[in-house]
């Protein structure tokens, strides 16, 4: 893995119980390359056996609780973050906890809509907003742009691209919850990626590949191993000329 989380004093990711989460948290402890502090987020952290017994043999893991729908949740975790993380800031978050509802045109609700858009662009939303003041204290002390800094990551979807909804992927995959979720999170990095710019934060979205998780299922070209390889390698190497881009794990520009 790249040598780059060497200079990120601090990571959170959310969602870090399970799937692509839990491997970002177990590559960034193999490769030798561990960001100072890891700090791993899961809504019920008493059932994250395997995320525990990381913590267990790596001390500078740092478990939260943290249900990313619920506001009250989410500045408790960031009080929680403030304490750990103290002057040096939050250089990286991840926001990687994610839904996909899956209701085509015929069947899909209002509820069904609104559960998706809340978990998978209004609490990214809300939690970078919450980080900001920590993701400021580490901006300020680098220049530059990347996770030597202060960035801001989204976990997004190919099936957000626009572009893309057309032909054989948009019929194969019409998902109208997971769908639009995904591209308002996109629309909403690109508008973080504005209002943060002159912090010196960076914002970007990426596609992790079609991976072999709960929610890719067990029909998935990529493991999760070799899907997270790949997005650090991407995370590890940006710099300002990757600020608001949408890139593949493969670190490619996709199509908004
Ligand atoms: P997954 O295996 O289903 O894991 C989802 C994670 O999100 C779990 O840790 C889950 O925690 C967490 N989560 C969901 N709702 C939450 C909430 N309200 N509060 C806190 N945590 C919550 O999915 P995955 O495949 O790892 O996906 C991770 C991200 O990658 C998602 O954003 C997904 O859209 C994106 N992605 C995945 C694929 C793929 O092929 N797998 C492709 C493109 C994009 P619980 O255990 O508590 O439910």
């Amino acid at each position: 893995m790249t040598s780059a989380f060497k200079n990120c004093k601090s990571l959170l990711v959310t969602g870090a119980n399970r799937g692509l989460g839990l491997q970002i948290v177990e590559n960034l402890v193999a490769g030798g390359f561990s960001p100072g502090k890891i700090i791993a987020t899961a809504r019920s952290p008493g059932g994250a056996k395997e995320l525990r017994y990381l913590a267990d043999k790596h001390p500078h893991i740092h478990i939260i609780k943290l249900d990313v729908v619920n506001q009250r949740s989410i500045e408790k975790a960031a009080s929680h973050v403030d304490e750990l993380v103290q002057e040096d800031g939050l250089s990286c978050l991840i926001n990687n906890a994610g839904i996909n509802v899956f209701a085509k045109f015929d069947s899909v609700t209002a509820e069904q809509m609104l559960e998706n858009f809340h978990t998978n662009c209004v609490a990214p939303l809300m939690i970078t907003k919450a980080m900001l003041p920590m993701l400021r204290k580490a901006a300020a002390k680098g220049s530059g742009m990347g996770i030597h800094r202060a960035a801001v990551i989204n976990m997004t979807s190919l099936l957000g691209s626009v572009e893309l909804n057309w032909g054989e992927r948009g019929s194969n995959f019409r998902w109208y919850p997971y769908r639009a979720s995904k591209s308002a999170l996109n629309m909403i990095t690109r508008s973080m990626a504005v209002d943060l710019e002159a912090d010196g934060i960076l914002c970007m979205a990426i596609h992790p590949g079609w991976v072999r998780t709960s929610m890719g299922g067990q029909q998935a070209p990529l493991s999760t191993n070799e899907s997270i390889n790949s997005v650090l390698d991407v995370i590890g190497g940006l710099t300002e000329k990757d600020h608001s881009s949408f890139l593949h794990y493969t670190g490619e520009q996709l199509p908004w």
